[in-house]
């Protein structure tokens, strides 16, 4: 068995006053019909380690907030190792590695609230990239870095387990507090179903993921927290998902019936490793001419699925914003008299 019981006395941890609180994460709308089934049966004996792919973009004002591109760039390495840690020190079987980073050159900030809806956004005008960009690249997560620093972050929760909520899987993070504050991780655990603690939260019923232990969670008289848990004053976050199979400090990291955070996460990330997991591979044009008009009708027909797994995917109509054609398909037009067009692909 990869979970075990662990003690640990001394752990690297944030210091505890430097940031302020990441703000509550947003409820999606209800998600709708599933045609592609959760996957609770994820097999906690099984060792394989999960790789999880992620988009970092940061804005102008981000950058020169924080010194520059190469201080962006170090604090992505830095809250990227600190994921990996957490994944380790909480028995999560996943391993994150970066496939994409880069400035929004024509970004201007708002509120966290406004830009996260537009870095979720698909039909209007800011950053309608975005989504190409983590499908191209295969990331289940994307991440936008700002210069805000009223708060840390924000993002959506995972209410209920499915794959539609990809669409949601998206974060906004300060620069100040991206790796240090683990409020990239944080804000990761949200897409994956996790919420806050009860204590900081004063048991808000709004306050549930996916599971009902997929909490935060603060002991030692509440002088340690793990990622998930709000700060009450004097509280140091540790880089570790609430579990009750690893002690800090002499006492356990979590509780088994009400914040067990890595328990809830490992249950869900069978299905936040299949985020993005498609790709465009067909892009049929269909040309004719009716009556001297040209009529082009796109048909975007996702038929392939990026490393098949043991249960084949449904194959799934799916309409994207302007897709860009991709590379590796050419699509040849030719013209055989007046009405008849074929249409070859190649
Ligand atoms: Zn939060």
């Amino acid at each position: 068995m990869w979970r075990t019981t662990i003690l640990l006395l001394i752990l690297t941890s944030s210091s505890c006053t430097a940031w302020p609180a990441e703000l509550p994460p947003l409820h999606p709308p209800p998600l709708s019909s599933s045609w592609w089934p959760p996957s609770h049966s994820y097999d906690e004996g099984n060792e394989t380690i999960v790789e999880l792919r992620e988009v970092f973009l940061w804005t102008p004002a981000a950058q020169d907030a924080a010194g520059g591109v190469q201080v962006i760039q170090d604090s992505i390495t830095a809250a990227v190792a600190e994921m990996n840690e957490a994944f380790t020190m909480s028995g999560i079987p996943a391993h994150m590695t970066v496939v994409y980073q880069g400035v929004t050159e024509e970004y201007t900030e708002h509120s966290y609230e406004v830009d996260l809806m537009r870095f979720v956004g698909v039909f209007d005008k800011h950053l309608p990239w975005v989504h190409w960009l983590v499908r191209r690249h295969r990331a289940q997560h994307a991440t936008l870095i700002v210069s805000h620093d009223n708060a840390c972050g924000i993002s959506y929760v995972m209410l209920e387990e499915s794959k539609q909520f990809q669409k949601y899987s998206f974060a906004i993070v300060s620069h100040m507090c991206l790796d240090g504050a683990y409020s990239f991780a944080h804000e990761y655990g949200h897409a994956a179903g996790l919420v806050h603690d009860d204590l900081t939260t004063g048991g808000n019923s709004n306050n549930e993921g996916v599971h009902s232990y997929g909490k935060g969670h603060l002991w030692n008289g509440n002088a340690d927290r793990s990622i998930m848990a709000y700060d009450p004053g004097g509280s140091v976050r540790h880089p570790i998902f609430s579990t009750p199979l690893v002690q800090i400090n002499g006492q356990p990291a979590g509780v088994a019936e009400n914040a067990d955070a890595a328990r809830a996460f490992i249950q869900t990330l069978a299905t936040v490793a299949k985020f993005n997991q498609t790709s465009l591979r067909n892009m049929i044009i269909i040309a004719s001419t009716i009556g001297g008009t040209l009529v082009l009708a796109f048909a975007v027909i996702v038929v392939k699925k990026v490393r098949p797994k043991k249960r084949s995917p449904p194959i799934q109509l799916q309409r994207e914003p302007k897709p860009p054609l991709p590379a590796e398909v050419r699509v040849v037009i030719e013209f055989e008299g007046d009405e008849e067009a074929q249409v070859q692909k190649t």
